[in-house]
């Protein structure tokens, strides 16, 4: 197919909730992809915060052969030594007190097997979220996601689910009680605009959840393994959570999710929860390869040192389009005073492929391995993008 057959057939047959751009992906290596027509890009993205070791890194391409011509499922109610690797080294680089791990497919199954086991942990029904953050698209993560566009159509949700705002400590003092089981917060708030949460209320939060018995999930879907210049975004701020939900780059692109579960979770009941696809052996397989990389490689601090350089250099741009460049480590946004997709398209025109999070908000999620000259070529395109400003309907 060409690249204008293979946009024809997602817009024809596909089920219409994406609205894909017109550009056809089909090739990607380390912090580049290739469309179908042979143009090239600087990948932004990582399909949305993934590839934290970019495309087809050996590491992964090799775990997955390896394990593929082995053994793909083991079902949960077998053991199996690839998971038994992964569940050791998860925990082992985990932040202190998570002792334990839920395997699943997804962000939006971490997110769904943490709000169940903070109920069946206390006994209580209260979840808290925060407005302006996103957990995913299920129903159970879709209670806690702010958006109304996205629940409000599908409604109702799951009950006893409030929102606060972010980043203010006092509205979550007075809204987490006796029946509150869990509060649910993005690190680094990524949907909603890449908003990095006050190590101050955070640890309020922290607190504040201890002190009334219910548990703080922290959802580090999105800002996990290494993304913003540590293995996971809590340790700035060297949170303790009871439940940590993980998944994007966990496993070097491949599909898979995790809950890593503290003690104040207690033991959770046999059979009161599952997966099939869950911590099945490819998936640990690529896992183990993908954590084992983004140590020896030191990743987080490649992310922390190539955060600032692109950080610096979006700050340098001086654009009057510009409202403020944010973010942490290797997650960053740049907040326009204009729609952001018209400059998106713009900086796809300009080979450089960069995410929305909101109307107003470009976001930049570049494999962790980019290189030096690589976010320069970035840092460039943005400001030659920025330098003229397009018009919304055009
Ligand atoms: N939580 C956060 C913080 C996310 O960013 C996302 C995805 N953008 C999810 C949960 C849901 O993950 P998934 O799309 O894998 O279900």
């Amino acid at each position: 197919m060409n690249e204008q057959q293979v946009v024809e057939a997602e817009a024809r047959y596909g089920s219409g909730v994406y609205r894909p751009q017109p550009i056809a992906l089909v090739r990607g290596e380390g912090a580049r992809l290739w469309d179908a027509d042979g143009r090239e890009y600087i990948d932004c993205m990582s399909g949305h915060g993934v590839l934290n070791l970019g495309h087809a890194h050996p590491a992964v391409v090799d775990a997955v052969s390896q394990q593929a011509g082995k053994l793909w499922i083991c079902p949960g109610g077998f053991c199996n030594d690839r998971r038994a690797e992964l569940l050791t080294e998860l925990v082992r680089v985990a932040p202190d007190g998570l002792e334990r791990a839920f395997l699943c497919n997804s962000g939006t199954e971490a997110v769904e097997a943490a709000l169940k086991f903070a109920r069946i942990a206390t006994g209580r029904t209260g979840i808290i979220a925060a407005m302006r953050g996103y957990h995913g698209r299920t129903m159970g993560a879709l209670s806690a996601t702010w958006n109304r566009a996205y629940r409000d159509p599908v409604a109702p949700l799951v009950p006893d689910v409030s929102f606060v705002p972010y980043n203010r400590a006092e509205p979550m003092d007075d809204a987490i009680t006796g029946e509150t089981a869990a509060v649910i917060l993005e690190v680094v708030q990524g949907e909603g605009g890449v908003i990095p949460g006050d190590s101050g209320y955070l640890r309020s939060v922290e607190s504040l959840c201890r002190e009334r018995g219910a548990l703080l999930i922290l959802d580090e879907v999105q800002s996990g393994f290494g993304r913003t210049g540590r293995m996971f975004a809590c340790e700035h701020h060297d949170l303790k959570p009871d439940l940590l939900c993980l998944a994007k780059s966990i496993a070097g692109g491949f599909p898979m999710g995790a809950v890593l579960i503290g003690d104040r979770v207690g033991q959770l009941p046999a059979r009161i929860h599952g997966s099939t696809f869950g911590g099945n052996p490819l998936a640990c397989a690529v896992a183990l390869a993908s954590l084992r990389t983004i140590e020896a490689d030191d990743l987080p601090s490649r992310a922390a040192q190539l955060g600032d350089r692109l950080r610096r250099g979006l700050e340098s741009i001086g654009s009057p389009l510009i409202r403020t460049v944010r973010g942490l480590g290797l997650m960053l946004a740049i907040e326009l005073k204009a729609p952001a997709m018209p400059y998106l398209a713009a900086l796809a025109e300009h080979g450089v492929l960069a995410l929305a999070a909101g109307k107003m908000v470009m976001r930049f999620l570049p494999p962790l391995i980019i290189s030096g000259d690589e976010v320069d070529a970035v840092i460039e395109a943005v400001a030659e993008v920025l330098s003229v400003e397009v018009r919304a309907d055009g």
